[in-house]
């Protein structure tokens, strides 16, 4: 009886292990495809200024456009790409994509915005991405204060002395960079020192948390705006959702706000939408200069 139940069981493993690997084949493929083809996209979700509500930014955000999936989200697919090192490829064609769009908004006359890109670890780990990031930003005419990169805390702290350097040569060059979900990673604050990064994203599951009745994301939320300001970084929270999620924050005075309450992540032609209001709002509220005596 327990021998037979272990064989089926086996056997059921069997068979999912093979669909596994087979969707894993099929991603890959996919993903190769894509390089090619122009099978991905990126969505830009607006980021938005906590005290005045101005928008000031956006995150590049990848999308695959699978022939018989339809769109698919990251998550079904950069963990794969991470696997195979496909993502570092991938993470070329996001730079040089996001940096073509800050050209084509400026080329069209929009105001001038800041775009954030998402850096993976497999990225990370490559000795000469500073270069390449460097390299692409020059060869598409962009400036390099205009992309903030992000890198998750629970990466950062895998090798933190390696990251401080590396985050130090792109502030070098001029980069800016965020510590996304930052929270989760259960990193020693005193890492905050040696980093010295502009900004540090919130993770939603503190945003989220803020709705909770306890006191606990309420907690410490604030205190990581409070560090944050005492060392002259921004805070921004990601996956504001509510009305009163978002008010919590601007009491505590988060710089910035990011989530499907304000925006969620757009074309690059919706996106150029919202610019062209900002600079609409931008110029009505702009008073005439005052007349010299
Ligand atoms: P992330 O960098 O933390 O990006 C924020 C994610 O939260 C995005 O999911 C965004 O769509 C989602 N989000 C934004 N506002 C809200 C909200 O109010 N509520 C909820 N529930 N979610 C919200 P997305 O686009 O599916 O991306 C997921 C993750 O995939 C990203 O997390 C990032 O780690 C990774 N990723 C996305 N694009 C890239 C990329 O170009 N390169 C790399 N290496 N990773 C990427
Ligand atoms: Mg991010
Ligand atoms: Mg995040
Ligand atoms: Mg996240």
């Amino acid at each position: 009886e327990a021998k037979r139940a272990g064989r089926a069981t086996w056997r059921f493993f069997e068979a999912s292990m093979h669909g596994a690997a087979l969707r894993t084949l099929h991603i890959q493929n996919a993903l190769r495809v894509a390089l090619h083809e122009e099978g991905f996209s990126l969505r830009f979700q607006p980021k938005y200024c906590g005290s005045t509500n101005e928008l000031v930014g956006a995150e590049a955000l990848i999308r695959l456009d699978h022939p018989e999936l339809g769109m698919l989200a990251p998550a079904e697919f950069i963990p794969t790409a991470e696997r195979s090192g496909q993502i570092v490829q991938i993470g070329q064609w996001v730079m040089r994509e996001t940096c073509r769009q800050i050209r084509r908004w400026q080329t069209a006359g929009l105001p001038a915005v800041k775009v954030a890109v998402n850096l993976s670890p497999r990225q990370i780990a490559q000795a000469d991405l500073v270069d390449t990031m460097i390299r692409i930003v020059r060869s598409e005419q962009v400036s390099c204060d205009q992309i903030i990169f992000e890198i998750t805390e629970a990466v950062a702290m895998q090798d933190a002395p390696k990251t401080a350097e590396m985050i130090q040569a792109f502030q070098h060059a001029g980069f800016e960079i965020a510590i996304d979900d930052f929270g989760t990673g259960y990193s020693s604050l005193a890492y905050l020192e040696r980093f010295r990064v502009k900004q540090l994203k919130i993770d939603r599951f503190f945003t989220h948390g803020l709705d909770a009745q306890g006191h606990e994301s309420r907690a410490i939320v604030s205190a990581i705006i409070a560090l944050a300001h005492s060392l002259d970084m921004e805070v921004v929270a990601e996956g504001v959702e509510t009305p009163s999620q978002l008010s919590e924050l601007r009491v505590m005075a988060c710089d910035q706000i990011q989530g499907y309450l304000l925006g969620k992540p757009l074309t690059a032609e919706a996106f150029a939408v919202l610019l062209e209001q900002h600079r609409v709002r931008e110029s009505i509220d702009a008073k005439p200069c005052p007349r010299p005596a």
